[in-house]
């Protein structure tokens, strides 16, 4: 199973497909969007589309909890992670489960051949189609038993 097959079931509702901010923006500003769409984590995009960092509500923690509330004034160019590790649309579920288990982290921008955001899968969206799946897979399972 491919991260393709997530996204195209993803509900996407209103929102854009991957909320992102640019590095200028106040912490504030990503933190608004973080409680205003209901996600853990916001992409920060370069000029060009590509990925330049990504903020996520555990950096926003820790940085009140080290410098206090006034590191929501500075840009999020200064508290963002630059190292991200991101997956295409071709990358196996199993590969991103992998890449979020070993650096600890819950959320991958996915990226196309240009190096452009196509959008951001979360633990909560691998999760969700495994549990779909394990659900089908049950179903079937069960109507094979009664009818046979
Ligand atoms: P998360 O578990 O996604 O809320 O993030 C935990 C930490 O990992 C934070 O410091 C994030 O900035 C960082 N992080 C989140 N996603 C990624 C990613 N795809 N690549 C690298 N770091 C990430």
């Amino acid at each position: 199973m491919t991260v393709q097959s997530i996204l195209k079931h993803k509900a996407k509702g209103n929102g854009p497909t991957a909320v992102t901010v640019q590095s200028s923006a106040t912490v504030m500003e990503a933190a608004r969007k973080l409680a205003q769409f209901k996600i853990g984590a916001v992409v920060v995009t370069k000029i060009d589309g590509g990925v330049a960092g990504i903020l996520s509500e555990r950096d926003i923690v820790r940085r009140i909890a080290e410098v206090g509330p006034d590191i929501l004034s500075v840009p999020v160019r200064d508290v963002m992670t630059r190292e991200v590790v991101t997956c295409t649309a071709e990358t196996t579920v199993d590969e991103v489960m992998a890449r979020m288990t070993h650096g600890r982290f819950r959320h991958m921008p996915v990226i196309d051949a240009n190096n452009r955001l196509v959008d951001v899968i979360s633990i909560g969206d691998v999760v969700k189609r495994h549990v779909e799946d394990v659900e089908h897979e049950a179903t079937a399972l069960r109507e094979y038993i009664y009818t046979h």
